[in-house]
């Protein structure tokens, strides 16, 4: 058990809005191999703005998520603001009250919200999506016990391991689909950005 409450939520966000300022030229050079070189940038933009909102303003978590996420699909350009807008919207909705909460609490929510990107970005495991981190985070942090610490973390080991996976693939999905077997040898961008996002829920949730 843990605590979960806004001021919580806001060390989590807080934390990946740092991480995506401080790599957003990385993740745009990721996206310029084979993308348009805008991910980094867009990113950095949606949570600068998720980052100036007050978490003292919002009743509960859940509020706060949801702000956050609908936040991203407002000030977020391109394929990844509805998928990650989405992602803290389901996130919010599945999270029980504030107070204590348990790692299969928090396992369900982060489920959520990966059913919520799949849902609406339709990208199977493979694909060269975020979904290729993420999908492989949810099963370590299922496969983790009790301890939410150490849940988060052995997400974040597992979402690593399947960023790096989507070298050698072809997109199947998104604008990288576009080039064919040319997409295949370069890290995809949105496994990069949602693994600094797991990798802050590691350092702050727990
Ligand atoms: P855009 O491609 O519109 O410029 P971004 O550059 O911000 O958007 O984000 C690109 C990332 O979005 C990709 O690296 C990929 O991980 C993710 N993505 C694109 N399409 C999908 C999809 N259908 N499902 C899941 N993720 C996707
Ligand atoms: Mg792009």
């Amino acid at each position: 058990m843990t605590a979960l409450n806004p001021d919580v939520i806001h060390t989590w966000l807080a934390d990946f809005a740092s991480q995506v300022h401080e790599n957003a030229a990385w993740l745009t050079d990721l996206d310029r191999a084979i993308g348009d070189a805008d991910h980094g940038s867009n990113l950095d933009r949606g949570m600068r703005a998720v980052d100036a909102l007050d978490a003292a303003s919002f009743a509960d978590s859940a509020a706060y998520l949801k702000k956050a996420g609908m936040t991203l699909v407002s000030t977020v350009g391109g394929a990844s603001g509805p998928l990650y807008g989405t992602f803290f919207l389901r996130v919010g909705g599945a999270l029980p009250p504030d107070g204590e909460i348990r790692a299969s609490q928090w396992g369900d929510a982060f489920e959520a919200g990966l059913a919520g990107i799949v849902q609406r970005g339709r990208a199977e495991v493979g694909d060269k999506t975020m979904v290729d981190a993420l999908t492989p985070a949810v099963a370590a942090f299922r496969g983790a016990g009790d301890d939410v610490k150490a849940a988060w973390a052995a997400a974040a080991t597992a979402s690593a391991a399947g960023r790096d996976a989507t070298v050698p693939l072809v997109a199947r999905k998104g604008r990288a689909s576009y080039l064919g077997e040319r997409s295949a040898g370069h890290q995809d961008p949105g496994a990069s950005s949602v693994t600094l996002l797991i990798e802050s829920a590691a350092r702050t949730l727990g």
